[in-house]
């Protein structure tokens, strides 16, 4: 069916991420998962707090076999367009292509502006707040005319789905003649009306969960099994290898007037990215060194040529990365972008380069 298909379109839940250790919502309490019984289930059971279920963090989870099969399904052209109900970020972390993925409920590493929309990534968990209806984070836009409050991205029950995400997702659902839905159990609405909508205009449907779901009687194809198996034999009939995850990390250099340097960083679609934990400029000998521990990172080099040394929040592990630095090369008022990648295997950056 993938390979027939013209607007192959995919939908993800919470089930694509219990193989990397987030618990989804609905898995009973009986589940065969490694990570234990959903939050809801536990909930139920009040067995929350006390087990010795596999978990990491959200900020720690390493993309499943799952998330790289449809990254590389995407970059190969055969997905057109990715639906995602998970607020974890891993499509995004992935590497997925931001221009072809719709994030219906949110994504805890993002917030935005209430005032220019501007989106801004953090490599940490943005929700500050405690109230469920409560989104401002209590940062601020720094676009200097905007000043607006960032709120989190993250959508709770009874609220609005942001547009953008939710018509992108309704249109490539009327346009798909292949749904595949990858574990969601598709009881939540308006998202699980997006590939009932595909199987309604008699497209095909294909459901891979292991619980029912209320589809079901819609799809062409049902597969109770776990997402990861399914896609490894999907992909192997494919002849298309599925790849290791690699962390991918923008810099940025923009030298500004009266020779400062602002060093930071941005996602694949240039929205800002705050990766940072402190950032240090190194002259010739190492006790020669300025050091900041908080964005804006801006310094006034004492010399043109220098080493920056860059500290990053090691959910992965990631050491410092340093980069060699010549002001006089450098371009006044015009972002420089490098992207380096980190092997998360290998515990190291394995690659820097100019785009
Ligand atoms: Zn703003």
């Amino acid at each position: 069916m993938i390979k027939r298909s013209e607007h192959f379109v995919a939908f993800t839940g919470a089930g694509i991420s219990t193989s990397t250790g987030i618990p989804d919502f609905r898995s009973g309490i009986n589940t065969v998962l490694p990570t234990g019984p959903g939050a809801w289930e536990k909930l139920a059971q009040k067995t929350g707090g006390s087990n010795s279920n596999v978990k990491v963090s959200m900020s720690k989870a390493i993309p499943s076999l799952t998330h790289m099969s449809l990254v590389e399904l995407q970059q190969q052209g055969y997905l057109k367009f990715l639906i995602s109900q998970n607020v974890d970020g891993l499509h995004r972390r992935s590497g997925f292509s931001t221009y072809h993925l719709a994030e219906l409920h949110g994504n805890t590493n993002l917030e935005k502006c209430s005032k220019c929309g501007k989106e801004y990534m953090r490599d940490f968990r943005v929700r500050t707040a405690q109230q469920v209806h409560d989104h401002k984070t209590g940062r601020k836009c720094d676009n200097q005319q905007c000043k607006g409050d960032l709120f989190d991205s993250i959508i709770n029950f009874g609220e609005n789905l942001p547009e953008k995400d939710l018509d992108d997702g309704f249109v490539h659902s009327q346009l798909a003649d292949l749904h595949l839905v990858l574990g969601s159990s598709l009881r939540v609405t308006p998202a699980a009306e997006m590939p009932q909508t595909t199987a309604k205009l008699g497209k095909n449907l294909v459901i891979v969960n292991l619980q029912k779901t209320p589809l079901d009687s819609l799809a062409t194809l049902r597969i109770n099994a776990m997402c990861d198996d399914v896609m490894k034999m999907v992909m192997k009939k494919l002849k298309i290898e599925i790849p290791e995850f690699i962390l991918q990390r923008r810099l940025v250099l923009q030298k500004g007037d009266k020779n400062s340097l602002l060093v930071s960083a941005e996602d694949q679609n240039e929205s800002p990215y705050e990766i940072y934990k402190k950032v240090s400029i190194e002259y010739g000998k190492a006790n020669n060194i300025e050091t900041k521990q908080k964005a804006p990172f801006s310094f006034t080099p004492k010399q043109n040529s220098f080493t920056v040394n860059l500290g990053f929040y090691e959910h992965y592990g990631e050491q410092e990365f340093k980069l060699d630095v010549d002001m006089a090369a450098l371009p006044l008022n015009k972002k420089v972008v490098y992207q380096i990648q980190y092997q998360v295997s290998l515990q190291k950056w394995i690659s820097c380069k100019k785009l």
